[in-house]
């Protein structure tokens, strides 16, 4: 499936850890920091997203918005609990930025020599970049216990 038609996601600042996962999965999940939730709300509806909360009190609110009263505080439970909505796709895993929720871009081996560590440079040949972190990325050993968590999941 295309990046660009999947779900978008707007999230609670409380749930940091759940944009992160969502991230992993390749969604495009939004946490704006500072904005009231009437902006929230305004945003989803603008951005077609689907607006994740904990709070009972948003959920309820008469304001015309999608949206997901999220029960656990528990990420993984919660992303059970979206599991209909997502597609697991491994193919579609480290496309984001987990942190900056940015698109990742491919970058040649030899750009990032020096800037990782050795042993990584030397294991790997694919290495992607965030553009506006900086942050590298690349298939390692971390990706392969991200994939088994999300397996158990979806699989
Ligand atoms: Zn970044």
């Amino acid at each position: 499936m295309a990046n660009s038609k999947r779900q978008k996601f707007l999230l609670d600042e409380n749930l940091n850890k759940l944009a992160k996962w969502l991230r992993i999965l390749g969604y495009d999940a939004a946490i704006y920091k500072n904005i009231s939730f009437l902006q929230r709300a305004n945003l989803t509806k603008k951005e077609r997203r689907i607006y994740l909360t904990r709070s009972k009190k948003k959920s309820k609110s008469h304001l015309v918005f999608s949206r997901i009263l999220l029960k656990s505080d528990d990420y993984l439970q919660q992303i059970k609990e979206l599991r209909e909505l997502l597609h697991y796709d491994e193919n579609e895993m480290f496309l984001r930025c987990t942190k900056c929720n940015r698109k990742l871009y491919y970058i040649d081996k030899e750009r990032v020599s020096g800037k990782i560590p050795q042993r990584v440079f030397a294991h790997f040949t694919t290495f992607y970049v965030c553009r506006k972190c900086g942050n590298f990325y690349w298939k390692g050993s971390h990706f392969v216990v991200l994939k088994k968590k999300l397996e158990k999941i979806f699989l």
